[in-house]
């Protein structure tokens, strides 16, 4: 998958040369390309903000340099995705970025400052997409936060293909059971005996109700959509979690 991201602080994604996703461009899996707008700016200082008309607080991405570094970089007809990151935008979910990690292409586009003139919006954008309810300084990180969460999606990104499988929301929604790697006791902890049984049925049941006591616990609005036996409800009843 290409990735084409649009922004006026192109040093900011270094993060994305790290770790996994670092080596998932190495290798070719993923093809993130960084375009920086300001040598758009057809203004002498190359300009890309000014002040808002009607009068408010702080500065708007103008119109002219993201135009022209879209049309650079991602013209009509485009095969993807044109995305704003925005506050304003449908919020980021996992099955949102499972269906944007099956793109062929996605161009990202990072706000700043206030915000960008909407007649970018108008003119070039398919989605807008937010991280959460809360108000950044930039696009940069949401915008980070989107490449990874979809990145791991695609195939031969992640170690083993297993691990994107059973993780929380995966599941299908339910959060994810503890987990424990050696040593077997560590500062007097131990490792629940159930996982050095080898016995991967008894695993198996360990780690579903594990998840099902975590998500009741937690994140009950997720146990209500989650594909839940009645004799598992049952259980939860009996571990004092009512779903109804
Ligand atoms: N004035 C705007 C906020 C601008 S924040 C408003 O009230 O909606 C500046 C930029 O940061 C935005 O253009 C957007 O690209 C990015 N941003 C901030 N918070 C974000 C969030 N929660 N999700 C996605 N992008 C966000």
């Amino acid at each position: 998958m290409r990735i084409d991201v649009l922004t006026i602080f192109p040093d900011m994604f270094a993060p994305l040369e790290q770790s996994m996703i670092g080596r998932a461009r190495q290798a070719g899996k993923l093809d993130v390309v960084i375009t920086d707008i300001r040598p758009f700016s057809a203004s002498k200082h190359k300009n890309t903000d000014d002040y808002p008309f009607g009068g408010g607080a702080g500065m708007l991405m103008m119109a002219q340099p993201i135009m022209d570094a879209i049309r650079a970089v991602a013209p009509d007809p485009y095969p993807g995705k044109r995305i704003l990151m925005s506050p304003r935008g449908q919020t980021l979910t996992q099955p949102l970025a499972d269906e944007l990690s099956r793109e062929s292409s996605l161009m990202i586009l990072c706000g700043h400052y206030e915000g960008v003139d909407e007649r970018v919006i108008e003119g070039t954008i398919d989605m807008e997409i937010s991280i959460g309810d809360y108000v950044l300084t930039g696009g940069e990180l949401p915008a980070m936060v989107l490449i990874d969460c979809l990145a791991r999606k695609i195939e031969g990104v992640l170690g083993s293909e297993e691990s994107a499988e059973t993780e929380s929301f995966a599941m299908p929604g339910l959060l994810e059971y503890p987990q424990y790697t050696r040593p077997r006791v560590f500062e007097g902890r131990e490792v629940p005996e159930v996982l050095l049984s080898g016995d991967h049925k008894k695993i198996e049941e360990w780690r579903r109700r594990q998840s099902l006591l975590i998500t009741a616990s937690r994140r009950p609005d997720l146990l209500k959509k989650a594909a839940i036996s009645e004799r598992e409800e049952e259980w939860l009843a009996e571990n004092g979690y009512l779903l109804s």
